[in-house]
């Protein structure tokens, strides 16, 4: 499909100002926070005489169909479509090309600074992890339905939790009242106080490189549709699930990075090096440049969502003088975890009992 030129020269005549703001980029004083880099003082400038946008840090700038491909990561139609139905300026003949084009949910870069106030009680977690066990449910879910390899989450100290009231009790008792609350475990409610995570659920723990733990997060195991399926406390900083992988690299070693938990445990399980980005929205970039001296692999999701994932993941590395490269999966499955276990279940591997 060819836009039109003279629909073309339209679009670009938008008030780039007002674009962005359409994009969701706030602006002040037509100075903003550069979405394509981690800013940390405006580096987008935005020229109304012009009607241009510019980045001083990134080099990138244009009109406004550059500005809103640059944002969502669109094509020039995609772009056009979009920016046309924004600002009722034209629809294409062609039905299949009048649909809008769906969004991308925007990844936020997350930097030292937004977060390093946040305190982490690495004693508290730990002694959870020592203590927590894996459920008959939990066994199940890992096993059974999703076939990873008992050796994969030995090595995670992947645990569950099972009863919620007990644990807040014997956190009260072990490290006090205040210091249960204070590590977001324990919450004060209107009745008392309880348990920050939905149970049942599985609990990953987040490790740095050098083997400390770092955070956690936990993966609803109950039946209730209306319980957020992965949650993280508010005590920490988003960072890469499995990072103590890196040590055992070298540079130019294939990496797989996937997105979410389940994936990276289907690829440690087929014997792969991988890493988790652990939330769709949150890109923990300080630990994202660390990948650089690898070889990088991901398989995107099979579908909008998921392209549109790589391709930001690609221009984070592309931006710090790296890159990312994409592998397909098969037809007919949905994400890495979905092909893992068809092919287990092709082999005809029936889950290990325990
Ligand atoms: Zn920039």
């Amino acid at each position: 499909m060819t836009i039109p030129g003279v629909i073309v020269k339209q679009l670009n005549d938008l008030p780039i100002e007002e674009v962005a703001e359409r994009l969701g980029i706030p602006i002040n004083r037509h100075n903003a926070l550069c979405f394509m880099h981690n800013d940390h003082a405006p580096s987008l400038k935005f020229s109304v005489g012009k009607n241009l946008f510019h980045c001083f840090v990134c080099g990138k700038g244009g009109g406004p169909i550059q500005l809103v491909q640059e944002y969502e990561a669109w094509t020039f139609q995609e772009a056009c479509v979009w920016l046309a139905g924004q600002f009722n300026i034209w629809r294409p003949d062609e039905e299949r090309y009048r649909k809008s084009v769906r969004r991308a949910i925007r990844k936020k870069f997350l930097s030292t600074t937004d977060e390093s106030a946040i305190e982490f009680d690495e004693e508290v977690f730990s002694w959870l992890i020592d203590t927590a066990r894996l459920s008959p449910k939990a066994n199940k879910f890992l096993f059974k339905e999703r076939y990873f390899k008992k050796e994969v989450i030995d090595k995670l100290s992947v645990r569950s939790l099972s009863y919620p009231n007990r644990l807040v009790n014997t956190i009260l008792k072990q490290f006090g009242e205040e210091r249960g609350l204070k590590s977001k475990i324990v919450r004060q409610g209107k009745y008392g106080l309880y348990c920050s995570f939905c149970t049942p659920c599985l609990l990953f723990p987040y490790y740095g490189q050098d083997g400390r733990l770092v955070g956690m997060q936990s993966r609803y195991l109950g039946e209730n549709i209306k319980v957020p399926r992965f949650q993280f406390l508010s005590s920490q900083k988003t960072r890469l699930f499995n990072l103590p992988v890196l040590n055992m690299l070298k540079r130019g070693d294939k990496l797989y990075v996937s997105e979410g938990i389940t994936d990276c445990l289907a690829m440690l399980s087929e014997g792969m090096n991988a890493v988790a980005i652990p939330s769709a929205t949150l890109l923990p970039r300080e630990d994202l440049v660390m990948l650089k001296e690898f070889d990088l692999r991901m398989y995107p999701d099979q579908d909008e969502v998921g392209f549109r994932a790589f391709m930001e993941l690609r221009r984070f590395f592309v931006n710090h003088y790296s890159t990312i490269r994409a592998e397909k999966l098969p037809e007919g499955v949905k994400d890495y975890c979905d092909y893992y276990v068809k092919s287990q279940k092709e082999e005809g591997n029936d889950g290990i009992h325990i």
